[in-house]
């Protein structure tokens, strides 16, 4: 571990315990770095913003890919004070950055009463037997738009 490294997450931290402090959600914390400088960064604001997408990563990525002005994290390092839920694992995913680091991790996350196991388990489960159920309707009319991008010609592909 650099020194660097340790500021950052140290940061992380410190986003954790004030935006818990204040209200605003769950004492999570994210920054993002790129080239030694922090890019983006958030706390959990699901109570203060009633987003339930708006964990601490996901606020960290939205920030970074604006300063970036690019829907990718090239190059970047993500810095989050505990182990990325399900959802925030699939951004990170999407965002594309080159590393994560994470300090607690989701055991320590359940022992605070913030348990994602379920998740993982409802992943593995046929869409119509989850426990909120998926039911498929009208493919055949939602794969025109599959074949308009695919014909499409000045796409960005991502
Ligand atoms: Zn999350």
């Amino acid at each position: 571990m650099t020194n660097s490294q340790k500021t950052f997450m140290r940061q992380a931290i410190d986003l954790a315990k004030n935006g818990m402090l204040a209200g605003n959600g769950g004492p999570f914390g994210c920054v993002i770095v790129k080239d030694g400088a922090i890019i983006g960064q958030g706390s959990n604001m699901v109570l203060r913003t009633n987003d339930p997408t708006a964990h601490a990563e996901v606020v960290a990525i939205r920030e970074a890919c604006k300063n970036l002005n690019h829907f990718q994290l090239e190059g970047c390092e993500v810095y989050t004070s505990c182990e990325p839920c399900p959802m925030c694992l699939g951004a990170i995913f999407w965002a594309r950055p080159a590393k994560v680091y994470y300090a607690c991790t989701k055991e320590d996350a359940a022992d605070a009463g913030f348990d994602d196991e379920f998740i993982y388990q409802e992943i593995e489960i046929t869409p119509e037997k989850r426990q909120i159920p998926m039911i498929a309707l009208m493919r055949e009319e939602s794969l025109k738009a599959f074949e308009l991008w695919k014909e499409k010609g000045d796409k960005t592909l991502y």
